[in-house]
């Protein structure tokens, strides 16, 4: 199972959020995820959709880390959260 780049389905998830809306940063504004995150696999990628199945937008894969980005601000997602804790296991 390769998620279509090559890459064996090795616990490395894409992070993907509800939304994105402009916030204030640094003096001007970026885009930053509005909502929950969630877990995306290769497959999820194509499609656009989260290991949940809910739609999302995909963040930068640079910036953003599955789970390890989840704060008070960003909650993760408790069904990718739990799916993906079964498939490192
Ligand atoms: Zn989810």
């Amino acid at each position: 199972m390769t998620d279509g780049c090559g890459h064996a389905a090795s616990g490395r998830w894409t992070v993907g959020a509800d939304g994105i809306r402009p916030m204030p940063w640094s003096g001007g504004w970026v885009d930053m995820p509005a909502g929950r995150l969630h877990a995306v696999s290769g497959a999820g990628l194509v499609i656009g959709r989260a290991l949940c199945l809910t739609p999302v937008t995909l963040l930068d894969p640079r910036d953003w880390r599955w789970p390890g980005d989840g704060d008070a601000e960003w909650t993760l997602c408790w069904i990718c959260l739990a799916l993906t804790a079964e498939r490192a296991a």
